[in-house]
């Protein structure tokens, strides 16, 4: 008679085998053709703010004048890492309602030809808006300076083409138009950008932020042998959410990102009690539509009314938080089926003009069409 486990019965979480290192290139690999690069692609085992601050903190140093486009709150956080790395800092801020447009972004570089960082951010989500990154890095690789764009809320959302565009450190997560989890992100890092973090005494080596690390005892070392046990969890996830996305077609799932900000703009603006924060349709972004409640709705409690009923809505942060609402459809939200039941359930307690749910679906149809 065999001796009873001392191991309670299994779980899909527990009793992982080792991801191998040839399994982990892979997955960097997959991630590269997603971000249309041919530079090092750093799969990174965190939330996408980890990437984020090591493509800072790598590439800017005392006497680095930074230029960073303050679009929504994550060109707040950059600021601030540029500032503790000993960067010159330039904010240039605009309205969150709208995008920067490439006119201001060459106007403040030819204010100060010193700047040799740009930070912009691509889609907030948290504001609903998407900046016009390929004529904005046409300017910025003009100027000569590094470009780091936040792709977060973009990947998988809407076109990303990081190496035809110029993008030196592309960031990218899983939570939001990829569907996967919040704990794994990558960076994909041009020659310029390696030449600039090589050459910069203040890059962190031998860290849990250092890129450094990565390029020499990985990708220089021919990604044979991983410097450290790789998150399983995440890996597998992400891996999971690549599978899905290739099997449904790169082009299928940005249709549908821009096909539910297209149908949820339609409908909320045939309904007429909520007006989309974002004015102009060619600034919203494809991954989430933010919306000013009227006067008499409170869109906290709005918010946590269409959240019980497994909507993916949340109210706007900080001080929006009674004006906005935000609805998150990405991933598998990014659906005519989720925008129409968004719309529904809006317009009982914002009652406005019929017609909301036929304007959405006219709207999808073309969206999906083009
Ligand atoms: C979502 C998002 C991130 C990741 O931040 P979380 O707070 O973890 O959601 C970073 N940048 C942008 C632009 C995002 O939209």
């Amino acid at each position: 008679m065999s001796p009873a486990s001392p191991v309670s019965p299994a779980s899909p979480f527990l009793d992982l085998p080792p991801l191998g290192a040839a399994r982990f290139a892979a997955i960097e690999d997959r991630v590269a053709a997603l971000l249309h690069t041919r530079a090092d692609v750093i799969v990174m085992q965190g939330e996408a703010l980890l990437p984020l601050e090591a493509a800072i903190r790598g590439a800017v140093r005392p006497g680095s004048t930074a230029l960073n486009v303050v679009t929504g709150p994550y060109g707040q956080t950059f600021g601030g890492w540029l500032r503790s790395c000993g960067a010159e800092v330039v904010d240039l801020a605009v309205p969150f309602t709208g995008a920067v447009t490439a006119a201001q972004v060459a106007e403040a570089l030819t204010a100060r030809p010193e700047i040799d960082f740009v930070s912009l951010v691509h889609a907030e989500a948290a504001t609903g808006n998407t900046n016009p990154v390929a004529e904005i890095a046409e300017v910025v690789r003009d100027h000569g300076a590094l470009l780091m764009l936040d792709a977060v809320a973009s990947v998988a959302a809407e076109p990303l083409y990081t190496d035809a565009w110029g993008v030196d450190l592309c960031v990218i997560g899983g939570q939001k138009a990829m569907g996967g989890p919040a704990g794994v992100s990558a960076v994909s890092v041009s020659d310029r950008a390696w030449e600039r973090i090589t050459a910069n005494p203040a890059a962190p080596r031998r860290s849990y932020l250092s890129l450094l690390d990565w390029k020499e005892r990985w990708t220089d070392a021919g990604r044979s042998v991983l410097p450290h046990a790789p998150a399983q969890l995440e890996m597998l996830a992400l891996e999971a959410c690549l599978d899905r996305i290739e099997a449904d077609t790169l082009d299928a799932t940005v249709a549908r990102h821009r096909a539910a900000a297209a149908a949820l703009r339609a409908g909320v603006r045939t309904l007429g009690s909520l007006s989309p924060y974002v004015v102009d349709d060619a600034a919203a972004a494809p991954v989430a539509t933010t919306l000013l409640t009227p006067f008499s709705l409170d869109a906290t409690t709005l918010a946590a009314a269409l959240a019980a009923r497994s909507l993916p809505v949340q109210s706007g942060g900080g001080a929006l938080a009674t004006t906005m609402l935000r609805v998150n459809h990405y991933g598998p939200h990014a659906s005519l089926e989720t925008v129409l039941s968004v719309l529904t359930a809006l317009a009982e307690h914002a009652p406005g003009d019929e017609g909301f749910l036929t304007a959405a679906e006219k709207a999808w149809a073309e969206a999906i069409g083009d």
